[in-house]
């Protein structure tokens, strides 16, 4: 084979995979296996750029960056669809369309409703050459790089008959565990969390580096097939095609003979969608025959052959009790409504975020006010609207908090922030005890054993002030405060201790510099090596790191300007906590006759880093595990298959930092 078949083969190959990875969720090969075909064609493809193709596999991982979006026309209208919200509706419209057609009945499908942000995908010779965003429906916005990135979305199809040239309408969805996640990790970062899924995924698809993209847990559901020429009689046929030419299609879609059979969908999902991994908005129902769609034709904002269904979201009314504030760790105030415990959607709804002041402003808020909670898609219940009718004749508007609640300092807030900020970081309890839990979260130090009440208990006994503190305490510090027994008095002990082999980068994460998450912390890491270089650095310096922009650069600076914070990096470096990037093992023959097998991804190396480590010590490093390996070593998201076949052969798995462990002589 010479290197252009190797490649294409390769390429082939990997496009099968993602396929029945992503939209079958059956893979047939180990992720570790996937990841070094990938490596290998990736090394090819560098080394002979001749053979480059935009639609490889390897594009998946973005790295072109957009500056603005191109405006693109649609070939053919990106039309919306009508709504309706109950059965009647629903009749009504039957009746209207079997009028029109001089007919007695239609046969439907119904497709779930996704909430997520529209796009149009535009194929040639089965390969993806254009990817457009909804906009006005006439034009929209050209993201064909970001949207590669999207495992679901196939750059390349498979099977027969394959139109020459056509479009592809779907959904670009976030489903909502990976939502949840994106938002912890702002909240680590001080950063504030997202608002919802829907406009998160639409936002997501703007952003000008699609490595980013590729990092989000983006997925696309296609549904509709759309061509210069009819391609087939029914719109359940096209889906059956869609699917064979390796799109992902809705889940749970049906062909419904008649109203009744639609009615019994809706009923089942109306019920079911609190289940779903993802947001829906209601279903879509769709006259199946396409020599009737032709017929009835558009209206000039949507098809007469297409309805949907949206679903009523869960609604209450109840009482503002009060506001109160929260405060965050980095000082962010959030307001929360204190409702009268109202049910809704089967929970007991007591509290209700009001994200910030203009939220309020915007509500009319005012005190004891009347007011509709709504739980729909949205993950929390929010409020959506003031009954004025109900008003207090003497009810005064909310006045925002101008103190902060814990430690009554003024609060401030940016020209350009919708946030209220406590400055008082170094003096106010939440913000200390918010430090230290972050501190020993799992991501920084995973320091475990330790609450916010015990932290907080800590700070009052004055045994800690900051997280520093930690490693000068005992046992006997301990001990006396309340709920601790001994025992768990010395498993916190220790692991205080165990943590100074975590990494520098984690380190700096643990820090709770503002804005400094765990992918910030990590390219600073690599970039400065440690934290005396760090605290050297100017803005301008700082901006020159990649994906290191302004706001994070002078949050940096403005962090080694506090002098308590330099005391407690001295307090840190005495007890020996990593302040610097540990440098590459030195050759040795320390790992002599082990043998390793590597899975996930690591904080500490690379997986590249880690094989060569191996390797400078003398150890053995093998794809897949067999009675011989010595040590699975085990990254995030390893999959469960290494670990099951590590646990049935009795190889131990052990950490990165673990596996550090082994190189000390
Ligand atoms: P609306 O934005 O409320 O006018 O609803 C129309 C939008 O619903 C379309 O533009 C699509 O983006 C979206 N949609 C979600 N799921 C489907 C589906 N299964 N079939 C058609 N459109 C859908
Ligand atoms: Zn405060």
């Amino acid at each position: 084979m010479n290197i252009e078949q190797e490649i294409n083969a390769l390429r082939k190959e990997l496009h099968e995979h993602n396929y029945r990875y992503y939209s079958e969720d059956a893979p047939i090969i180990s992720d570790q296996l996937f990841d070094e075909k990938l490596a290998r064609l990736k090394a090819l493809e560098e080394q002979h750029p001749a053979f480059y193709d935009p639609n490889s596999p390897t594009q998946r991982v973005g790295g072109a960056v957009t500056k603005s979006f191109k405006t693109v026309v649609h070939a053919q209208r990106m039309y919306s669809l009508d709504n309706s919200y109950n059965k009647q509706d629903l009749l009504d419209w039957e009746a209207r369309m079997c009028k029109n057609l001089g007919v007695d009945q239609v046969d439907y499908t119904c497709e779930l409703k996704y909430d997520g942000a529209s796009i149009s995908i535009t194929y040639q010779d089965g390969k993806l050459v254009q990817a457009v965003t909804r906009g006005d429906g006439i034009q929209g916005d050209d993201v064909t790089q970001n949207v590669k990135t999207i495992r679901t979305v196939p750059l390349q199809l498979t099977g027969l008959s394959i139109p020459e040239k056509f479009s592809i309408r779907g959904e670009i969805m976030l489903p909502t565990a990976g939502f949840l996640a994106m938002n912890e990790q702002r909240i680590a970062a001080g950063e504030e969390p997202y608002m919802n899924p829907r406009n998160t995924a639409s936002g997501s698809l703007k952003l000008q580096d699609s490595k980013a993209v590729a990092s989000r847990p983006l997925e696309c559901y296609l549904y509709q097939i759309v061509a210069t020429r009819p391609l087939f009689s029914s719109q359940l046929e096209s889906l059956e095609a869609a699917i064979r030419w390796g799109f992902r299609v809705p889940k749970h879609f049906i062909h419904a003979p008649n109203m009744d059979a639609v009615f019994h969908f809706l009923d089942y999902w109306e019920q079911e969608r609190s289940h779903l991994p993802y947001e829906i908005d209601g279903v879509v129902i769709k006259v199946n025959q396409m020599a009737f769609q032709e017929q009835l034709g558009y209206t000039a904002k949507s098809p007469r052959w297409a309805m949907a269904y949206k679903f009523k979201a869960a609604a209450a009314e109840t009482v503002l009790e009060s506001v109160t504030y929260q405060v965050g760790r980095t000082g962010a105030i959030t307001p929360v409504a204190q409702l009268r415990p109202v049910l809704l959607g089967g929970t007991v709804v007591k509290r209700a975020s009001l994200h910030n002041a203009d939220f309020i402003k915007e509500l009319g808020l005012h005190d004891h006010d009347t007011v509709l909670v709504e739980k729909g898609g949205e993950i929390i219940p929010k409020i959506t609207a003031v009954k004025l009718e109900k008003r207090p004749l003497d009810a005064k508007e909310i006045v925002y908090a101008t103190h902060c609640p814990e430690c009554n300092t003024l609060l401030v807030r940016n020209a350009d922030e919708a946030q209220h900020y406590c400055p008082n970081a170094l003096g106010c309890m939440p913000q200390r005890v918010g430090r230290v839990a972050h501190f020993i979260s799992r991501k920084a130090m995973d320091i475990d054993g330790l609450g916010a009440e015990t932290i907080q208990l800590l700070m009052q006994h004055q045994l800690i002030d900051s997280y520093a503190d930690l490693y000068s305490l005992k046992e006997v510090d301990l001990v006396p405060l309340e709920r601790l027994a001994e025992k768990s008095a010395q498993n916190i002990v220790h692991a205080i201790a165990a943590s100074v082999t975590v990494p520098f980068s984690r380190v700096l994460f643990a820090l709770g510099i503002r804005y400094v998450g765990q992918t910030v912390a990590k390219k600073l890491a690599q970039h400065f090596g440690s934290i005396d270089a760090l605290m050297q650095a100017s803005v301008e310096e700082l901006v020159q790191v990649e994906e290191i922009g302004e706001r994070i650069a002078l949050s940096v600076v403005a962090y080694f300007r506090v002098p308590a914070h330099h005391q407690q990096i001295e307090k840190l470096r005495s007890a020996g906590i990593q302040l610097s990037q540990t440098v590459a093992a030195p050759a040795s023959t320390l790992l002599a006759d082990m043998r390793f097998v590597v899975s996930g991804v690591f904080e500490l190396y690379s997986r590249d880093e880690l094989k060569a480590v191996i390797e400078q010590n003398g150890g053995k490093v093998a794809s897949s595990i067999s009675a011989n390996t010595t040590y699975l070593i085990a990254g995030d998201k390893m999959g469960p298959a290494k670990k099951d076949k590590a646990v049935s052969l009795g190889v131990p798995i052990i950490s990165e930092i673990e596996f550090n462990a082994l190189l000390k002589p």
